[in-house]
This record gives structure tokens, sequence and C-alpha cells, in this order.
């Protein structure tokens, strides 16, 4: 079983009576719907007003997958809840950052660069193009899917260079965007994806929930140990060694 913790600040929902139309329950509940519907995946939520955001290094030591879903309370995640998060995915943990969690503390640790872009607020429609049909994460859908209306996110997105670009969105005004972004750091798999405005019902769209379902697969831990640097004995003749303890 691939056990998915999945985190929401569970602000917008409270605040606008706009908001909580579309996600009564909060996006973490509408999102731990569908996933708790698969057969190999079990779902806890976790949510920015309970005790410590409702993280501990025993719940993330029990997480295959984290999902992240942020906005306007970034800065309300203390520094070291992000850094817990952060190693954990060095150690193996896998991360999906869902629309603008762009900004949230544990993806701007992970990246080292200001993951900056440009935004809009103009119901665009969104057309987002599959780039690599390969990959694992973009299995089960065509070569393009629609959302009928997205919050714009434009270039430049100012992260490191992706390990694979797997989604890329353009948007009925124009603007493009790399919407689906793989990295990895230590031992763990990163994968951000772009949709999710919280006042549109993008993650009840089948190829959305689709994408997210395929990701938690794909970055489910094969390894995980914490990074370490240790001092290490030198092989012997007979070709043995030995890993002293840490
Ligand atoms: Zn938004």
């Amino acid at each position: 079983m691939i056990r998915v913790l999945v985190w929401n600040e569970f602000m917008h929902e409270k605040k606008s009576e706009k908001v909580a139309a579309v996600y009564p329950n909060g996006i973490h509940r509408a999102i731990a719907d569908f996933l708790g519907e698969e057969k190999d995946i079990i779902v806890k939520t976790a949510t920015l007003d309970e005790e410590n955001c409702g993280i501990s290094k025993e719940l993330l030591d029990e997480t295959d997958v984290m999902i992240w879903w942020g906005h306007m309370q970034h800065h309300l995640v203390p520094d070291e809840i992000a850094q817990m998060v952060r190693d954990a995915v060095l150690e193996g943990m896998g991360i999906i950052f869902l629309h603008s969690a762009h900004h949230s503390k544990p993806f701007c640790l992970l990246m080292g660069t200001p993951c900056h872009l440009t935004w809009r607020e103009s119901d665009d429609s969104e057309i987002l193009w599959v780039v690599d049909p390969a990959h694992p994460i973009t299995r089960g859908i065509d070569r393009f899917f629609r959302l009928e209306a997205e919050e714009t996110y434009g270039e430049p997105f100012t992260i490191p260079n992706p390990d694979k670009v797997l989604l890329i969105a353009n948007y009925s005004s124009g603007e493009v965007f790399r919407s689906g972004c793989l990295f990895e750091r230590g031992n763990g798999k990163i994968f951000y994806f772009q949709p999710g405005h919280e006042s549109y019902p993008t993650y009840k769209v089948p190829e959305v929930q689709t994408v997210i379902k395929n990701a938690v697969r794909f970055l489910a831990p094969t390894y995980r140990q914490p990074l370490s640097c240790p001092h290490v004995q030198k092989i012997t003749d007979e070709g043995s060694y030995v890993i002293p303890k840490s």
C-alpha cells in the first residue's frame, strides 16, 4: 500500500463562500476522496490549523508520498516544519507540489531558487499538452487535456531546470507554462503540477485526478535512507569492506 499524506493550508475554503461552494470540505478532502478510492493507496490529511501544522517526524516516517497545497499562508509554516519535510524528501519520501505551492517553504528549500512566475485571474481556458507520453505520470492521458478555466501561470518560472518536463500548458491568452515538472533531490522524487486554483473545480477533472494518481505511484520511494557522510574503511585485499557504525 502507498501511504499518502495530503496537506492543505485550508484557509480559502473557510474565508470565501465562492471557494467553499467548490470545495465544501476543503481541497485536501477532495484530493483524499479520489485517491482513497484506489485499492493500493491509503490517505491521511493534515492542515495548517492543526498543532505543528499536523506534521511530525513520526508521521513523515510513515508517509510514502506527501501532497502539498498552500497559497496565502506559506509564511505561517514554521521553518523547522519545512526543513522536516525537505529532509524526508532527501531521505526518499515522494512529494507533489500543487499549483500555488510553488512558493511554499518546502518547495523553495528543495529548489534553491525564488520559484517566481507570472500570474493572473482572468478565467482563461488552459490546454495541458503531454510532452512525454511514455512517462508513467502521463499514462492514460491523450495528447492533451483542457481545463475550461484556470488561473493563468506564465513564464519565466524561476525554478532550476527540471530533470523532466512532462506537461506544458498554453492558455487562451497566449501564455505558456511548464505545468508538470519532475525533479530528484537526494533519494526523493518531486513533481510540481500547476493546475488547481481554489475557485475552480480543477481537482474534480478526471485527467487531473489521473495525473495525481499516476504521480503518487511513480513518486513512492523504492529506497529510503537518511543522507549521511560516513568515514569508511578501505576495501580489504579479500574484496570485503566494513561499513562503520554511524
Ligand atoms: Zn491560484
